[in-house]
């Protein structure tokens, strides 16, 4: 039997979530294939939305724009699916060298904006073990994927917005005006399936640099859960009392498994730092779908305009998914201008060869 959609996405990480919520929003139709996996991007992710980044602790980019609009995102999500969405989570940032706190006092003194210093030093003494201070970076988000996603998951199903199955790239055919994938007819299709779209031939040019990333779970009894904290690793509060603790940025790696490695290295420092004993209860990797520029890809394809991808978020799916969805699904119906940074047009040429 023939079905018909507007359009055909393919994952529901955080950018399939947020694509398909804003396409449902502008009165599009939609259906999404998504394979779960256990261990996607989306699924390991911290949460953290960051307002500054790098060495040098800069701004992150947009984010002055990116952080208002988000927020106000996150909580109609929340409001819209009975869920905590998003929470305030100031990261106090221990400095975990001479040169990171000075790294952090040059910059305060240049831009007090996201930053800010401590009137009590001591504050941490019964928690962690510190030497060097710490410093405050505010405001942070942290964003609830680990309900937003399978609550989401539930409404797609609910309203048969959603198969769950692994898409062949095989089954698709390009016709004149629309695609047709088994018995789905789609004016368009959208890749959404984090860093699998780099080993898919509409997108193999792009520049996607992979980055994998390793995560351990830990419980800890009677801890603060107000705060990320920081010194080199994050430890930010999960639920009940359970702590994510990651993570690695691998730009070469052989698989995309945990190793004995980074739980040794991890737990080596957690002890050092933690002045309360901890369990580990589970350790998983993924891979980022990270970008050679670091800039996402958003756009349809210049020869195939049909087929659309939504991808390249990097580390920072949870503040640029909702933003880019939110410009993406305008340009879709109101041919506004995708930001030019992330516009797959800016790779129009190497795209168009054959
Ligand atoms: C360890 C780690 C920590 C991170 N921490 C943060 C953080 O704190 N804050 C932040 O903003 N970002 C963080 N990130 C980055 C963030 O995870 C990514 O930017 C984001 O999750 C990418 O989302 P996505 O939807 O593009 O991809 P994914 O989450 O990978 O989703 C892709 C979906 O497509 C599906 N799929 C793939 N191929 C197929 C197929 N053939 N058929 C059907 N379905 C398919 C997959 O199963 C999956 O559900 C972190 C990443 C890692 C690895």
């Amino acid at each position: 039997m023939q079905m018909s959609t507007d359009f055909l996405l393919i994952g529901q990480g955080i950018c399939g979530t947020w694509l398909s919520y804003y396409l449902q929003r502008a009165g599009y139709s939609f259906l999404i294939i998504d394979e779960p996996q256990k261990s996607s991007a989306s699924k390991v992710a911290a949460g953290i939305v960051n307002p500054v980044t790098g060495r040098r602790i800069v701004k992150t980019w947009m984010i002055d724009e990116v952080m208002p609009f988000i927020a106000n995102a996150y909580n109609d999500f929340g409001n819209e699916f009975g869920i905590e969405a998003i929470s305030k989570k100031d990261i106090v940032d221990f400095f975990p060298s001479a040169q990171m706190r000075l790294a952090f006092l040059d910059r305060y003194s240049e831009d007090h904006s996201y930053l800010s210093l401590p009137n009590d030093e001591q504050k941490w003494r019964d928690q962690f073990n510190y030497e060097l201070g710490f410093g405050m970076i505010q405001p942070t988000w942290l964003v609830n994927l680990q309900e937003i996603l399978p609550v989401y998951r539930k409404h797609l199903a609910a309203n048969n917005f959603l198969v769950e199955d692994r898409f062949e790239l095989q089954q698709l055919q390009l016709k004149a005006n629309h695609i047709q994938y088994r018995e789905l007819k789609a004016s368009q299709i959208i890749f959404c399936d984090g860093i699998a779209s780099a080993s898919n031939p509409f997108f193999t040019k792009l520049p996607f640099a992979p980055n994998k990333g390793e995560v351990l779970w830990i419980e800890m009894a009677d801890f603060p859960k107000e705060n990320i904290f920081k010194n080199g690793i994050n430890l930010v509060p999960w639920k009940d009392d359970i702590y994510w603790v990651g993570s690695s940025y691998e730009w070469e790696f052989e698989n995309d498994l945990p190793t004995e490695g980074f739980r040794d290295r991890i737990s080596a420092t957690l002890k050092r730092w933690l002045k309360p004993s901890f369990k580990i209860l589970d350790h998983q990797a993924s891979v980022r779908p990270a970008t050679l520029e670091r800039r996402p890809f958003v756009g349809f394809h210049p020869v195939h305009e049909s087929v659309g991808i939504f991808n390249g978020m990097g580390t920072k799916g949870c503040s640029l998914a909702p933003w880019l969805a939110n410009g993406f699904v305008n340009h879709i119906k109101t041919k506004s201008r995708i930001q030019p940074e992330v516009d797959i047009k800016r790779f129009t040429r190497i795209l168009s060869k054959q």
